[in-house]
């Protein structure tokens, strides 16, 4: 081994060293009892999984003889596959092209133990480049600033060799391939078919890794004389057509994981294998080499700003996200944190600027509501004592006037006493009520001479005065149509204009039947001290009322008396009528007994020659006298029949009502109901309306006779009001009583009949003579109650 070590010069001190800690290893961990462990080596098959086991499957078994203890297994990889294996740590040793080494030590640190040696026509190369073609004869390519404007083709964007190379160039000369080319394609592997297109025109150029046209010339693919090398340098013993700077050639890296130790003892291995071993020959190599400096790798990805330095250009989010995850969240979390916190802070702000401005607004409304307030009391208060002194005020009037009224109650109820004497004290009640000297009550007409009444001083010279301001307070309540009070005349502006009296009057005028029947006055010739008001009117009117309705009362009365009185008359002189009839029926017969028998005696007489002529004249003067006695009852009977007939038209209501009214003391003395029907239809009559209430008065009264001897506690009075089958009216009275007896039926309508020890039995006799005066019947029956009945009717026209 020392000889083999001293037979490679250059690295022989290194070599000593590694050989000799590589043994001290060995001898560890050959040590018995140890088991192999197994590596991985992760390669980038490129050209397929087989192809890469054919290739460095060899290498492996290398590896795995030379380091016992261990034992290495190729894992073929893409691209993809050896980034997502590298990340995860699952690979022990990775075996790939240039341009992904540096990418894979530049992101997960692993980091090359040595470079390959690549064997080509016999020789070893540790560096590659690419060349930049286009067919010779190209009209317009002859150098490499020339491609701007046509079209190129190359591997894939990734190839290192296959691009990227060219890429750097082009960007050296100014041409951006991705811009400033008519096109740029990628045709992938292999890269024959590059050299193919670029030589048959279908582009104007390509670019493909060193060596291989030389390769393609010497399997005769292709007749290297066909070609144009744009931008071709040269370089020290680097033999093959190249346009680009040369790069280390594939290296042997350790992952981060992997022990330095171990590393050290591969590393020591790979240089140890011997260029035409089979390991090294099926990779294509003489072997491995102490590793190259990538740093040129880096300036290209740098320059390009791809790979590991993309970032320059555009920062990869998912790279920044990758590296910087935990202060990016951190960073996120914190800004959040600040927004949010500064979200709540302003929020706060503003909410205690909101209640502050509120608080300003509250209390400004609490002081203007204070003020207000405040000043409210003060009008409060001054109304209330206003208020005070105006109820003070009423509570006095209140008291006078609650006086004045019971004072006018007292007089108006006292029974001992006569209207005028209440009149009086009323008026002088009044005078002091008011305060006024002097009173009157008038009646409407104009002189004042209708003056019912007046009170004043003793005096009555000192009436004058008063009484003419009365007649002018009179003339303004005639024309206001209102009671009116005037405090000071000289103050009061008169409807007609006048101002000829001084002094204070207060009146009204008072109304009998809803018509003004009179004025009630009160004067005073100095004018009052106070203002009269709605109390004193109203006192004065209740004054107007009473007179009024005292008035209307005492007239009613008198009317309601003088018609009692008719009533009466012609009932007397009905009554006597009847009884003359009566009379002059049951004389007649005695008369005409007496003058038939005078007449017969004075035949007697003549015919028994008898010529006392005493005895004669007494005879015929019995005769005289009874004829004339005759005559004297039938002109009796035609007078009084004569004074009978007033006709009139009239309703019947008001023929009832007031027969009802005239017997209501009776009845209401037996409690007995009145009740009087109309049927639709009635119209008024034309009958002498005194006679016809007496009918009615004479049936009433005997119903109540007939009643007020009934067992029953009350009665009842129907009056019904038809019309009647021949245009006429009927008129039935019928009671609840109890009725007549059948012998009685017949002599009802008889004079002098009656079942009453006190009755006269003229009632129903006359009430005969006059419905049939009239033209009417009357009758008696029991109608569909079985209740007695009387009914007559009269005509309407
Ligand atoms: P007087 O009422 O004076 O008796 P009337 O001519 O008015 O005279 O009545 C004659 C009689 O008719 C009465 O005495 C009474 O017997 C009888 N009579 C009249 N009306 C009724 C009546 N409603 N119910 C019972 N009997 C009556």
């Amino acid at each position: 081994m020392l000889k083999q070590m001293a037979r490679q010069p250059g690295i022989s001190r290194l070599l000593a060293a590694l050989g000799m800690l590589g043994l001290l290893a060995a001898s560890v961990w050959s040590s018995p009892g140890y088991s192999q462990t197994e590596m991985t080596i992760g390669v980038l098959a490129f050209r397929g999984k087989q192809d890469a086991l054919e290739r460095w499957g060899p290498t492996a078994q290398y590896l795995s003889q030379s380091i016992s203890d261990h034992s290495f297994k190729i894992v073929p990889l893409t691209l993809e596959g050896m980034l997502s294996r590298v990340e995860q740590d699952r690979l022990d040793f990775i075996l790939t092209n240039t341009g992904n080494y540096v990418v894979l030590e530049n992101a997960f640190g692993i980091s090359r133990l040595a470079t390959l040696k690549v064997r080509q026509f016999a020789a070893d190369f540790t560096q590659f480049g690419a060349v930049i073609i286009t067919r010779r004869g190209h009209p317009d390519l002859n150098q490499l600033e020339d491609i701007a404007g046509h079209s190129l083709m190359a591997v894939s964007e990734e190839a290192f060799g296959g691009f990227q190379m060219a890429w750097r160039e082009l960007i050296d000369v100014g041409i951006d391939p991705f811009e400033d080319l008519q096109s740029l394609q990628f045709a992938g592997f292999p890269q024959d078919d590059i050299v193919h297109a670029v030589i048959a025109g279908e582009v104007d150029a390509g670019t493909v890794r060193s060596g291989t046209i030389e390769r393609m010339a010497a399997d005769g693919l292709i007749d290297i004389e066909q070609i144009r090398v744009l931008g071709s340098r040269d370089s020290k013993s680097f033999p093959f057509l190249h346009s680009t700077r040369l790069y280390p050639e594939w290296p042997f890296a350790k992952a981060r994981k992997t022990s330095q130790e171990l590393a050290q003892r591969v590393a020591i291995a790979l240089l140890q294998m011997k260029p035409d071993s089979e390991a090294a020959t099926l990779a294509l190599s003489a072997g491995w080499t102490i590793a190259l400096d990538y740093g040129p790798v880096h300036e290209l990805f740098q320059e390009l700003e791809i790979g590991p330095y993309a970032y320059l250009k555009k920062p990869e989010l998912a790279l920044v996200w990758r590296e910087y995850k935990g202060w990016i969240i951190f960073s996120l979390a914190m800004v959040l944190v600040l927004v949010t916190l500064l979200v709540l802070i302003g929020r706060v702000n503003r909410r205690i600027s909101q209640s502050e401005l509120k608080y300003r607004e509250e209390a400004n409304q609490r002081k203007q509501a204070q003020e207000l307030l405040a000043s409210h009391k003060e009008n409060l208060e001054v109304r209330v004592e206003e208020r005070t002194a105006e109820l003070a005020e009423v509570n006095t009037s209140l008291r006078r006037s609650e006086a004045a009224l019971r004072a006018m109650h007292d007089i108006t109820t006292d029974a001992d006493r006569g209207f005028d004497d209440k009149l009086e004290s009323l008026l002088s009640e009044g005078c002091r009520f008011f305060g006024m000297e002097f009173a009157m009550v008038t009646g409407a007409t104009e002189s004042g001479e209708g003056s019912i009444c007046r009170v004043g001083s003793d005096a009555e010279s000192s009436w004058q005065e008063p009484m003419r301001i009365c007649e002018r307070l009179r003339d303004e309540i005639k024309t206001l149509q209102q009671p009116v009070a005037i405090a000071d005349f000289s103050a009061y502006s008169f409807q007609d204009g006048s101002r000829d009296l001084s002094g204070s009057a207060i009146g009204a005028d008072y109304r009998v039947n809803d018509e003004t029947a009179g004025f009630i006055l009160y004067s005073s010739s100095n004018a009052v001290q106070r203002v009269f008001s709605d109390v004193d009117i109203d006192i004065l009117q209740l004054m107007a009322q009473w007179l009024g309705g005292e008035l209307e009362r005492s007239e009613i009365n008198l009317r309601a008396q003088e018609h009692q009185a008719h009533l009466a008359h012609v009932s007397r002189l009905n009554t006597m009528g009847e009884m003359a009839t009566g009379i002059a029926h049951e004389l007649n017969q005695p008369l005409t007994a007496i003058l038939n028998y005078s007449s017969g005696s004075l035949r007697l007489l003549q015919k028994n020659g008898d010529d006392d002529t005493a005895l004669k004249n007494a005879i015929e003067n019995i005769g005289n006298d009874a004829r004339r006695a005759a005559g004297i009852i039938k002109r009796l009977r035609e007078f009084i029949k004569r004074s009978e007939h007033r006709p009139e038209r009239f309703l019947l209501r008001d023929c009832i009502e007031p027969a009802v009214e005239l017997l209501r003391p009776r009845l209401d003395q037996h409690q007995i109901d009145v009740d009087v029907s109309y049927a639709a239809d009635v119209s008024d009559v034309l009958a002498d309306r005194i006679q016809i209430e007496q009918v009615l008065v004479n049936l009433l009264l005997n119903s109540i006779d007939s009643l007020q001897h009934c067992a029953q506690a009350s009665g009842k009075i129907m009056v019904r009001v038809d019309s009647g089958d021949k245009g006429d009216i009927s008129i039935g009275v019928s009671d609840t009583g109890k009725g007549l007896a059948a012998d009685v039926v017949d002599h009802l309508f008889d004079p002098f009949f009656t079942t009453k020890t006190e009755g006269m039995g003229m009632g129903l006799s006359i009430s005969r003579s006059i419905i049939e005066s009239h033209g009417g019947t009357i009758e008696y029956l029991v109608n569909e109650f079985q209740q007695p009945t009387f009914r007559f009717t009269l005509p309407t026209t």
